[in-house]
């Protein structure tokens, strides 16, 4: 897959003081739908439709929901059907011009991902339809103990998938042109001259959350199949499919008939679904291939970490935190994968040791 990382230092950029960046977005509003985040209770946040530039939210820490349900809704009417007239009618979507602000990085970097999924084989029109007219404008966040995505490999400051880029800074924010839909958004809102100071770069250092680079933890998904690590999870789970259905790359879903009571028509339904949920992997005769919540949570990590990743060479979480801000049991993904590297040290070790 393409990953075009643009640094920001080579970007054209401008300064929006707070009453500007007011403006560009009912500027934006005007253009297309703008989804942004928005304030949800006391501390929590979601994607939704802009009706007042003022309640835009773009210093927060995550939404509860990615941004995945604007793309694959959690439930829609693929088909309905008439059997008397034999006549199939599919709801007609047609590309719909979206902005969507205020975006992090990781967010960015899981519809990239789900991109892959639903264009390759047969594509999912669907998905493509309502993809094809969006527009994203970035923001920088201040990375909170749940976010994983620096570890990742992807940076809070990744400009890929984005048309502009915010970086908050005091009073404002810098506006950074990405690509050509941004530079004309910014040419049509008469954004002035950009700043043609060079940027001040942040070589802070950060500690890493995970115990390994990112780029062996494929590899060490190749021995810790058997790791006791699943069970000692499994013991707090309770396999609710939070962390599935909250998760910005996970995209399965289930397809049921409901028929009308007449059983002459009926509609086809697509819903989300999870493979921590007990029905998941359950086929006729009530068999279940992955029964207990240990194999469970071993197959949505190495969904994550190498059954995907050797399809395209890309890791397939992308550290939004979710799945573990939101896990009703506490569970933290950081510490799942720092517990299968320990179990990964120590076969190592003893490995050694025999030889
Ligand atoms: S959210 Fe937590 S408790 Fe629920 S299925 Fe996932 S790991 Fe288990
Ligand atoms: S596995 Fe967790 S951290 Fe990774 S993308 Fe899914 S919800 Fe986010």
């Amino acid at each position: 897959m393409n990953s075009q990382y643009k640094n920001l230092s080579e970007l054209k950029r401008y300064f929006f003081d707070q009453e500007t960046a007011r403006r560009f977005i009912s500027f934006l509003m005007k253009k297309a739908e703008v989804i942004a985040p928005h304030s949800k209770g006391e501390k929590s946040f979601a994607y939704q439709v802009t009706t007042d530039p003022d309640q835009v939210v773009l210093n927060y820490p995550r939404t509860i929901q990615p941004l995945k349900k604007f793309f694959l809704p959690p439930r829609e009417t693929l088909l309905e059907y008439d059997l008397e007239k034999n006549a199939i009618k599919k709801p007609e979507l047609e590309p719909k011009d979206r902005i969507f602000l205020g975006v992090h990085s990781y967010d960015m970097k899981s519809i990239l991902l789900l991109d892959y999924s639903f264009k390759k084989g047969n594509p999912e029109s669907n998905y493509l339809t309502r993809r094809e007219k969006s527009v994203f404008i970035g923001v920088s966040y201040q990375s909170d103990e749940y976010h994983l995505a620096e570890d990742l490999g992807i940076d809070i400051h990744d400009v890929s998938g984005f048309s502009l880029f915010l970086d908050p800074v005091e009073k404002g924010f810098l506006v950074f042109e990405v690509d050509e839909v941004g530079a004309n958004l910014l040419n049509e809102f008469d954004a002035g001259l950009p700043i043609d100071t060079p940027l001040e770069q942040d070589f802070s250092e950060r500690k890493p959350k995970l115990k390994m680079h990112h780029k062996r933890l494929p590899q060490i998904f190749e021995h810790i199949y058997h790791s006791p690590v699943w069970k000692k999870v499994a013991e707090r789970c309770v396999g609710c499919g939070t962390c599935n259905l909250l998760c910005a790359t996970c995209y399965c879903f289930d397809v049921r008939d409901e028929v009308e009571l007449n059983v002459k028509e009926g509609k086809r339904e697509r819903y989300w679904d999870g493979c921590m949920l007990n029905p998941f992997a359950e086929v006729a005769g009530g068999e279940n291939f992955r029964p207990t919540l240990d194999s469970r949570t071993r197959h949505r990590l190495y969904r994550k970490f190498k059954y995907l990743t050797e399809q395209t060479g890309e890791l397939h979480c992308v550290g939004c935190g979710r799945c573990s801000k939101y896990c009703p049991a506490g569970i933290s993904l950081i510490e799942i994968v720092n517990d299968l590297i320990d179990d990964y040290n120590k076969q190592q070790k003893q490995a050694v040791t025999l030889v």
